[in-house]
């Protein structure tokens, strides 16, 4: 347990999973499993990688923790609330969530600098009853009815924002959708730059990713997003976006959702092993933005473990979330070095939340 280094996870959907899929995430993953080997509401059942205590086993001690609460007009037909009112109670729920984990000691919201600093440090040596940090966030900001309700967010400990999820959105368009921020937009991003709010780029659609990062020019990072170099797909970041990112000091997280990974996956009929979906192709997608940039400096964990699949549809060599732990070795074997692991495994999402994290 003590050698194992601490693992930061930039995207997880924690409170979904404790409120949408009812489970209790202080149970061990064999048991919300056995739990749900009766349910087909949901194409993860009895397939969930994450917990708490799987958390703490693999030494994965930090994480970016989402809100989610989508907000879609009359005649569309993608999932989601009805009016943005509704998408924020939901998201304020979630929140309650949160907090309610903390009370439990289960969990630590991480909202400074100096927050992250003493979470790292209690990280060194860790118990099996050691919290688990996070940093809030917001995938897709539907939920924020005006901009009073972001002053609201920031106060209460809202860091990043990811503008758009899938489809169009209010504030900016998402994967599988076309167009830009428009105005609401543009009036969200410039008041996320006030608050320093993090700009999450993840699932921006090329033409709003191109204007987001024009009109915003405070911190950049994509939590959760892989390379089109290997899945020609518009929720992929082409080498240009990535080289762009790089160059506004980003860190790109790697996700595990098989279909990002390999070229073809169907989902609920594919699956990991005949597709050849393996912890290695997390480390193609890591290696490719390392040697596109020349560094080690961009490339992290953005698992999105528990993001509506579970084991039928990530690498068929990880079985629950603690597994993380395998990379440093595979990373090792292609040569990279003990720092260079290190950065990847933890430090760059540290060292980039030192920098733009309010302080005090
Ligand atoms: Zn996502």
């Amino acid at each position: 347990m003590l050698n194992k280094p601490l693992i930061f996870d930039a995207h997880l959907d924690l409170a979904m999973n404790a409120l949408e899929w009812n489970r209790d995430l202080r149970w061990t993953v064999d048991e919300i499993r056995m739990s749900e080997k009766s349910l087909t509401d949901k194409p993860d059942r009895a397939n969930g990688t994450v917990s708490l205590p799987s958390m703490r086993d693999g030494h994965i001690g930090v994480c970016v923790a989402t809100q989610i609460g989508r907000y879609v007009k009359r005649g569309n037909n993608i999932p989601g609330w009805k009016s943005p009112e509704q998408a924020w109670a939901q998201t304020q729920g979630q929140l309650a969530w949160y907090k309610t984990m903390e009370d439990e000691g289960e969990m630590k919201q991480i909202r400074t600098s100096e927050d992250l600093d003493k979470h790292v440090l209690l990280w060194e040596n860790p118990d099996k009853n050691t919290p688990v940090g996070y940093i809030l966030s917001l995938e897709g900001a539907d939920s924020i009815i005006s901009m009073r309700h972001l002053e609201k967010a920031f106060e209460y400990g809202l860091r990043a924002i990811g503008p758009a999820h899938y489809g169009p959105g209010t504030y900016a368009q998402g994967t599988d959708s076309i167009g830009g921020v428009g105005k609401k937009g543009h009036d969200l991003l410039k008041e996320m730059e006030r608050f320093g709010i993090i700009l999450d780029a993840t699932h921006l659609c090329d033409e709003s990713f191109r204007e987001a990062l024009d009109i915003y020019h405070g911190p950049v990072w994509a939590s959760h997003n892989n390379c089109r170099a290997f899945v020609a797909h518009n929720r992929q970041f082409s080498d240009d976006q990535i080289t762009e990112l790089a160059g506004r000091d980003a860190v790109i997280g790697i996700a595990l959702d098989a279909w990002m990974m390999v070229p073809g996956w169907i989902r609920g009929k594919s699956n990991p092993e005949s597709m050849g979906v393996s912890l290695k192709l997390m480390i193609n997608n890591i290696d490719h933005i390392c040697q596109l940039t020349g560094n080690s400096l961009h490339a992290g964990i953005g698992s999105d473990l528990d993001g509506a699949f579970g084991t039928e549809q990530c690498p068929y060599d990880l079985d629950t979330i603690s597994d993380l732990q395998k990379l440093p070795g595979m990373l090792s074997e292609i040569g990279y070095s003990a720092s260079d692991i290190h950065n990847i495994l933890s430090y760059n999402w540290i060292r980039f939340l030192r920098k733009n994290l309010p302080s005090g």
